[in-house]
């Protein structure tokens, strides 16, 4: 569904992006996790053609977003990090702008509204002004919009960034639902957690470049399994391990506080990188 290749992005002194290349499966939900900075905005605004990359391309459905911007848009939805809702109108009122702009049958796009605030249950609300919706109900409406004209894959960008734990959780249900109606999911993130919960692969990119790819599963078990915190001096070192056995038969040699713990995609990248994705 996506295809990235060599893809290149600088501005001025900074590298955003260095040799991009990248496959996305049709029907995936692809997870790409990096820290601040690391280049997963400009992978995304030059995936919806909102950049221009410096060099290299992308393909979305084998369609050149480069050659055939508008014919590879109408394929893609996007939910971009900012909230850019028209917040003096209200839901049904944004709904039928982006209809607009995407030339939508009328009576499709009346269906298909209808259907979709239903679905991320804002069915009640339609009628008022978005800016008294709250934070959850805004993205809410960022993704019914996004899937307005039923793209196939659908980009979003941080959807869960200021999102309070609960909210969060059920808009990890929504996208789930998105998924598994057939929509390709393509979900950046800097929260681990999200990456592990719903990504049935993921990309770390670091400093633009990717820097892993597989099953959260893998990843994790690449880095070892386990893992042994281990606290000298106000320094805590994480040392990685395949079993129990072999991590509790390490804690037993140890004169110094420990804990023994299930690692995750946060190791994997300190593994790689000697920094935290949280940094
Ligand atoms: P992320 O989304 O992973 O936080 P970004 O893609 O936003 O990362 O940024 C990657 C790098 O490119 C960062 O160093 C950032 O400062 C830089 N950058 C992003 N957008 C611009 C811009 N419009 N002008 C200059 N530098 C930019």
């Amino acid at each position: 569904m996506i295809r990235i290749v060599d893809l290149y992005k600088k501005y001025r002194d900074t590298v955003a992006l260095e040799g991009l290349n990248l496959h996305v499966k049709t029907g995936e939900f692809f997870g790409y996790l990096g820290p601040n900075g690391a280049g997963k905005t400009t992978t995304v605004k030059i995936l919806t053609t909102l950049a221009r990359p410096t060099s290299g391309t992308a393909l979305i459905k084998g369609i050149d977003i480069i050659k055939n911007p508008i014919e590879a848009k109408k394929h893609t939805g996007v939910v971009p990090q900012a909230i850019n809702l028209d917040m003096e109108l209200t839901a049904w009122e944004n709904l039928q702008i982006h209809g607009l702009l995407y030339n939508m049958n009328k009576k499709f796009m009346r269906q298909q509204a209808d259907y979709l605030l239903a679905f991320v249950g804002l069915d009640k609300h339609r009628y008022r002004l978005v800016k008294n919706y709250s934070g959850g109900m805004k993205r809410r409406l960022m993704i019914a919009r996004a899937l307005l004209h039923k793209p196939e894959v659908i980009f979003l960008d941080e959807p869960t960034v200021g999102l309070d734990p609960t909210v969060r959780r059920q808009l990890w249900g929504l996208l789930k639902k998105i998924n598994q109606e057939g929509a390709t999911i393509f979900l950046t993130t800097h929260y681990i957690e999200e990456a592990e919960n719903l990504c049935e692969r993921v990309g770390i990119i670091d400093r633009g470049k990717l820097i892993a790819l597989d099953k959260p599963k893998s990843l994790i078990a690449s880095a070892g399994k386990i893992v042994v915190d281990v606290l000298e001096d106000d320094q805590l070192t994480s040392y990685f391990f395949t079993t129990r056995k072999e991590a509790g038969d390490f804690v037993a040699g140890l004169d110094l506080p420990a804990t023994v713990r299930n690692a995750n995609l946060e190791d994997v990248f300190v593994k790689l990188t000697g920094r935290r994705v949280k940094e």
